[in-house]
């Protein structure tokens, strides 16, 4: 069967440029994983008239529709009642889609209306897709060769509902045998077209995997993909060609899938039984932040000292005005002592500081960009210069990315 598939996105907001369509990329690239070609995305207000003619057209070009949003109350359930009334459908009661709508309202003590209770309203003879993240399900049907999925709007609800169920729903229909398997690699301190230029040979000869590129904020991150009946077949292919990778550019890899170079600096830490305070100035407690959004920080970090003025530099991290005079606060000078007076102050096995020029105006003399990161334990003290390029918000994100980054090169060297 020639396969033609649309995704139709329901919401004037997105008509109005409150959001962007999202979830159209998301379903394409997951449905590029699973071989199905995507012809059409089409947006549509919330507007049962409009919604009918886009159906309309769709059917006569498409033969899987996938539509996304207009499945809860707040839209009236405007997806769900205009296309099983242009298919000639009823809506009947999911019974588990109802029974856990009203243990939710029990459990919170709510009362639930007679919108929440049509949330549970689903076409019938379609295949129920459970919500594991909100109350409305997502349903699949087939009428007259073609294929109907209807996904929830919010992302959140969306996205683990098509990779969990959705994806399955079409590999069982369609009689795919193949198990699709991907990983993400992440690296940084890298560029985008540096790595490029690196696996050139790898991207151009891809086939099963494929090696996707993506950049994004200082990181770069390849996503592997592969295809195979056998998943430890798929596996190995994965394991193989991310091995030809990370012969190349392996000192830039710093982990897999979701996760960040926070995460694998609290892993270090935790892993190396060590302690790290921060002296921030330029970054203004942006690694405080994310150190301790992340759960158990108290074991990995002391605490901060936002020392933004010089003068706080000099009362409470004890930085000498000499060093200020002479050198400046972005210095060399300035970001050694700044992590050195931190890791004593604050009783640390390892202080780290920031301190640099942000913009949009240059700092001291010094350009935009030029960035000093100071890293002191027991035994010694480091100072990493930068210049960086970008906006007052990029610099100041990436500051702190490289000091995790500096910081797990450091705990790596240590026994
Ligand atoms: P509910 O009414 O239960 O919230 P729904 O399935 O009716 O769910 P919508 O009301 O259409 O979904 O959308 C809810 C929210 O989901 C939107 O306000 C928006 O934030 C997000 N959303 C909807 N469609 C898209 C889309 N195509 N891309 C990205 N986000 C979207």
């Amino acid at each position: 069967m020639d396969i033609r598939t649309e995704i139709i996105a329901v919401g004037s907001e997105l008509l109005l440029g409150q959001i962007v369509n999202t979830n159209a990329q998301f379903l394409s690239k997951e449905l590029a994983e699973i071989g199905l070609n995507v012809y059409y995305h089409t947006v549509v207000g919330d507007n049962p008239a409009r919604l009918e003619s886009a159906l309309k057209i769709a059917k006569e070009r498409s033969n899987i529709i996938i539509f996304t949003g207009g499945l809860g109350p707040t839209k009236d359930d405007l997806t769900k009642e205009t296309i099983s009334k242009t298919l000639g459908k009823t809506l009947v009661f999911d019974i588990d889609a109802l029974e856990s709508i009203q243990s939710y309202f029990a459990q919170t003590k709510r009362t639930m209306s007679e919108n929440n209770k049509k949330q549970a309203l689903v076409i019938e003879g379609s295949t129920i897709l459970k919500n594991d993240n909100g109350m409305a399900p997502g349903m699949a049907l087939e009428v007259d060769q073609i294929i109907y999925m209807l996904l929830p709007g919010p992302p959140s609800e969306m996205r683990p509902m098509f990779q969990n169920y959705g994806k399955e729903y079409f590999q069982k229909r369609l009689g795919m045998q193949e198990k699709i398997v991907s990983r993400v690699l992440r690296y940084f301190g890298i560029g985008e077209s540096q790595l490029e230029t690196d696996i050139q040979d790898l991207i151009d000869g891809q086939t099963n995997p494929t090696i996707a590129p993506l950049a994004t904020e200082g990181e770069v991150t390849l996503r592997l993909t592969a295809k195979h009946i056998d998943e430890k077949i798929a596996q190995e292919l994965l394991d193989e060609v991310e091995k030809k990778i990370n012969a190349r550019v392996g000192e830039f890899f710093y982990g897999f899938n979701e996760t960040t170079l926070m995460n694998e600096l609290k892993a270090q830490l935790l892993n190396k039984k060590k302690t790290v305070a921060a002296a921030e100035s330029l970054t203004g407690g942006m690694f405080s932040e994310l150190i301790t959004s992340l759960n158990g920080a108290s074991r990995i970090f002391n605490g901060s000292i936002i020392s933004y003025t010089n003068e706080v530099k000099i009362q409470s991290l004890q930085v000498k005005e000499d060093t200020l005079k002479t050198y400046g606060a972005v210095s060399e000078q300035c970001a050694k002592e700044m992590a050195e007076q931190v890791r004593k102050l604050l009783n640390s096995d390892i202080g780290i500081s920031f301190t640099g020029a942000a913009g949009p105006e240059p700092h001291e003399g010094q350009p935009v960009g030029t960035v000093f990161i100071g890293i002191a334990s027991e035994e010694q003290s480091n100072v990493y210069a930068l210049n960086l390029a970008g906006s007052r918000k990029g610099i100041r994100t990436r500051t702190v990315k490289y000091g995790c980054h500096y910081l797990v090169k450091l705990l790596n060297e240590i026994e």
